[in-house]
């Protein structure tokens, strides 16, 4: 229902009406626009690289539905390939053989999966992953890096303790101490830390779980020492490395960060793009670890949607896309692009201002130089981000509404959408 007041807008009217049935209006707590302010944008239609709100007012969308849409809204053969699917039976509840066909696809472009499971989301991919491990090792504790996200599942809504070595606090209430002490939070990029904690507790470690590119603290990216520490100890240790690919998987590119980086997981989680759009997400890797499984092993998972035939439609017909010769050279200079012209933009008026980009995703900051871990994210300032995102959201552009997440370009965008939009930044920080 929209309104026809002339002085409220619809998407002001719905989300006043979404407020009295759902918590906060919206179904995902980012959504609603607290770290910015004001009211957030209820969508009607996206194409390309272009999204309607309820107002009909267009953007440039560098959100994507935080990284899925890679090869751009509404894709013909997506939608096509969705719609046959749909044609064909929403759902089973059993195997079908495009599953079969988005396995092995999955194996074939990730060289560490030697087998993969399907579910429904990224929370599902990671929380599996980790009753996986600590199946197979017979071990507890996991560690995992302070700005990281991996879902929200219990175990994983968890800070660092006062201190180093103490056991992780629970970041959100419900979430029991018992088993955020299970946890050890440790500092991204710090190699050191990290050797320091397996030295103590490295045979009570059942999984590290890292976003290679960690993508849900704005945007910060992995040192080389940290990634070989993390490598080494989980071999030395018999700790089970899981890479959180759900963001990076098909972002950064075809291999994924682990490609990028060069780094060999024993489990990978993905989701987001190899969804389509949809909900589909994965878990896998080493053949010895996923065996463990049930039925095959003594590791419950399971998923009623699991491996949905429409879901895997969107997700097929989209890694095909992402296939297509040039694909991420293409997404990866529009992301630079993006980034150097915005940084350009900023110099030239003196405002405190960097970016960078990995493949499809890229990090915008309010400060002198890149940040390297999350204190450095969080002393940004983060004033002159909400500033900067109302801006734009006026002049058009819509960038995700927290400068503490990544953006993502789609292979939709043209370099005239790119440069419009470094334009539109390029005026506000003239009058900034
Ligand atoms: C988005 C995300 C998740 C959670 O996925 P959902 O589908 O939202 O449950 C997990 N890990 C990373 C790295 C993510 O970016």
């Amino acid at each position: 229902m929209t309104s026809h007041n002339p002085k409220i807008s619809n998407n002001e009217s719905l989300f006043d009406e979404s407020q009295k049935v759902i918590p906060g209006g919206v179904n995902s707590p980012v959504r609603a626009f607290r770290s910015v302010g004001g009211t957030p944008l209820f969508f009607q239609r996206g194409q390309g690289a272009y999204v309607w709100d309820a107002d009909g007012k267009k953007y440039t969308d560098y959100v994507g539905s935080w990284g899925p849409m890679i090869v751009g809204h509404c894709h013909p053969e997506v939608v096509k390939a969705v719609q046959d699917a749909a044609a064909q039976g929403l759902g089973f509840g059993a195997p079908t053989a495009a599953e079969l066909e988005l396995a092995n696809l999955l194996c074939k472009l990730l060289p560490s999966l030697e087998m993969v499971r399907l579910v429904s989301s990224g929370t599902e991919a990671t929380m599996s992953a980790i009753r996986l491990a600590r199946g197979f090792t017979g071990r507890s504790r996991i560690i995992k890096f302070e700005g990281c996200y991996h879902g929200h599942s219990d175990g994983l809504l968890v800070k660092a303790g006062s201190g180093a070595l103490t056991f992780g606090q629970p970041s959100s209430s419900g979430v029991p101490a018992e088993i955020a002490a299970l946890t050890t939070v440790l500092d991204y990029n710090d190699a050191a830390g990290l050797e320091k904690t397996f030295s103590a507790t490295g045979n009570e470690i059942a999984a590290v779980i890292v976003e290679v590119v960690a993508g849900n603290m704005n945007l910060v990216t992995p040192k080389r020492e940290f990634l070989e520490a993390m490598r080494a100890l989980c071999t030395k240790y018999g700790a089970v490395l899981i890479l959180d690919e759900v963001m990076t998987g098909f972002r950064v590119g075809l291999q994924g960060a682990q490609g990028y980086y060069g780094i060999k997981p024993d489990l990978v989680t993905l989701g987001k793009v190899m969804g389509g759009g949809l909900p589909a997400a994965a878990f896998g890797g080493r053949r010895d670890i996923m065996q463990c499984l049930a039925p095959l092993g003594a590791v419950y998972q399971a998923g009623t949607l699991s491996g949905n035939p429409v879901a895997v439609a969107a997700g097929l017909s989209t890694l095909k896309l992402v296939q297509s010769p040039g694909f991420y050279e293409r997404l990866a200079q529009l992301a630079k692009q993006l980034t150097e012209g915005l940084t350009a933009a900023a110099q030239k008026h003196g405002i405190p201002f960097c970016a960078q980009s990995v493949g499809g995703m890229f990090g915008l900051y309010f400060s002198k130089s890149l940040p390297t871990s999350y204190a450095e994210v969080m002393s940004c300032d983060k004033e002159a981000f909400n500033r900067f995102f109302h801006a734009m959201l006026d002049a058009g552009h819509y960038l995700a509404p927290s400068a503490f997440e990544a953006g993502f370009v789609s292979a939709a965008h043209s370099d005239a959408d790119i440069a419009a939009t470094i334009a539109a930044a390029d005026k506000i920080f003239a009058g900034w």
